[in-house]
């Protein structure tokens, strides 16, 4: 069975199926907010990992401008061996949030160029609304 490593996308086009219902991310570790659900551009389902993907970056993050090659071994390498990154962390606690992939292999082509934050690493609200 390799499905589970297999990389899945929410359906994007369905208007009926929002990837994540209203809410807002923030920084798992000092909880700075990093952006709201509106500009969450898809979620990503591989092996174990729930990646979020933004339409484009956000203020609240920094995205390092080294350039590093997925090695066997990484935590994410099921996301694909040889692939070149960029790390996104928070910009107020510089703690890691994702990657931003250059190039990956034909199966992760889907997530080039769109800043990914991990689930894990974010805490999530609901229904943040504006009264
Ligand atoms: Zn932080």
């Amino acid at each position: 069975m390799r499905s589970s490593s297999e990389l899945k996308a929410y359906d994007s086009n369905s208007k009926n199926t929002a990837p994540l219902p209203n809410g807002i991310l923030q920084c798992g570790k000092c909880w700075s907010f990093i952006t709201t659900t509106s500009r969450v551009q898809n979620v990503y389902s591989c092996s174990n990992l729930i990646l979020i993907g933004l339409s484009e970056s956000v203020p609240s993050v920094c995205i390092s401008s080294e350039k590093q090659l997925c090695v066997p071994g990484d935590q994410y390498d099921s996301l694909g061996e040889l692939s070149v990154f960029q790390n996104v962390a928070c910009r107020s606690c510089c703690v890691n949030l994702g990657r931003l992939y250059l190039a990956t292999t034909p199966q992760l082509d889907l997530l080039r160029n769109i800043p990914l934050l991990h689930e894990h690493a974010l805490q999530y609200q609901v229904e943040y609304c504006l009264k």
